[in-house]
């Protein structure tokens, strides 16, 4: 049975997405806003918070 999977299979984060251990747990949403490279080009998603995107 392969029903054994684990919640976290599909929801894991991005390295991008870790939280950012910096910030208090109240503002850890998960998200790539708090992560560790927020705001760093190491970031990839950088752009997306510079409102840059290329059409
Ligand atoms: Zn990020």
């Amino acid at each position: 049975m392969d029903e054994a999977l684990e919640p976290f299979e599909f929801s894991e984060p991005m390295p991008c997405y870790e939280s950012n251990r910096l910030l208090s747990s109240d503002l850890d949403d998960g998200r790539c806003v708090h992560c560790q490279k927020f705001l760093t080009l190491d970031c990839p998603y950088i752009g997306h918070f510079l409102g840059e995107e290329d059409e």
